[in-house]
């Protein structure tokens, strides 16, 4: 049996798709509202027998669990393969990812790494003393540290370059994933230094960049930075706290959108969680589109 046979007998189609789309069980089918195009009465069916969806409506598609994937998420096919072998515990034995899943993948890894030293920095070293303070003032309690990977950048040119090298990831690797700088005569640095860290994430829980909050009021440096935008990061599509809040957010059946980080967190701690950031950005079609998932 090939891979995707072994994950199209374990993955099943209403349960993926439940995932994005309210299904209502009807006669044999599933059926709800089309996910791909605007409608008042549900046209979208699954089988479950046959593992297949069809729009009857505006779009007259259809296809197997890969092709969903690939649509909702607007990702090619080894994308969608990796996601759903993962979610299938299988290994994939004969598969060769594409050039940019390779290299999205390493950077989510970079990032993952970069989240923990910043994280580690805050709860559990001396320089994160000012940081914890900071935290502590904005009423921010160690839950939500952990739940949100919240941290701290040191203030230093070369200590994420320094740990990162003993992880085998080079400069150049962390350039990549916009995490330094390089200056004019060719140095590579930390681009964040002196800052408390929010980790951004997708959907998906995949770490695609980070924004650092100076602690220093009187810093002539920006108040903030961002990640510069990546392979994995573009600005406008990423809701901050949705991978923790999704889940709340389809429970209630609306979202509260915030400005600000902090904002979004005092908000889950007060108990009100189905609740998103913009991070200061404008709110854009994909910001959108994305929260019209759930
Ligand atoms: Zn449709």
């Amino acid at each position: 049996m090939t891979d995707i046979d072994q994950i199209k007998q374990k993955v099943d189609i209403v349960s993926l798709i439940s995932e994005y789309v309210t299904l209502k069980k009807t006669g044999a089918n599933f059926k709800g509202l089309c996910p791909f195009h605007n409608e008042k009465t549900p046209s979208f069916v699954v089988s479950q027998e046959r593992q297949i969806w069809h729009c009857f409506g505006g779009c007259q598609d259809g296809g197997d669990v890969f092709k969903f994937l690939m649509r909702i998420e607007n990702i090619e096919f080894s994308e969608a393969l990796q996601i759903l072998a993962k979610k299938a515990g299988i290994t994939l034995t004969s598969f060769q990812p594409s050039q940019t899943t390779q290299i999205r993948e390493k950077i989510f890894e970079i990032n993952r790494l970069a989240s923990e030293f910043y994280n580690y920095i805050l709860t559990s070293h001396p320089l994160g003393q000012t940081a914890r303070e900071y935290f502590a003032n904005r009423k921010i309690d160690s839950n939500s540290i952990t739940l949100f990977s919240l941290g701290y950048a040191p203030n230093s040119w070369d200590s994420l370059i320094k740990f990162m090298a003993k992880k085998k990831f080079t400069a150049f690797d962390l350039e990549t994933a916009g995490l330094v700088s390089k200056s004019g005569i060719g140095h590579y640095y930390d681009r964040f230094r002196g800052r408390v860290m929010f980790t951004l994430k997708d959907h998906h829980g995949n770490v695609v960049g980070f924004a650092g909050r100076v602690l220093d009021p009187e810093a002539k440096e920006a108040k903030y930075v961002n990640t510069a935008e990546t392979p994995v990061y573009i600005k406008g599509n990423v809701l901050y706290g949705l991978d923790v809040t999704k889940d709340d957010i389809k429970k209630e059946g609306y979202a509260v959108v915030v400005e600000g980080e902090v904002d979004a967190i005092r908000s889950y701690q007060a108990g009100v969680r189905n609740i998103v950031a913009i991070k200061g950005s404008a709110l854009t079609a994909g910001h959108v589109s994305l929260l019209k998932r759930y």
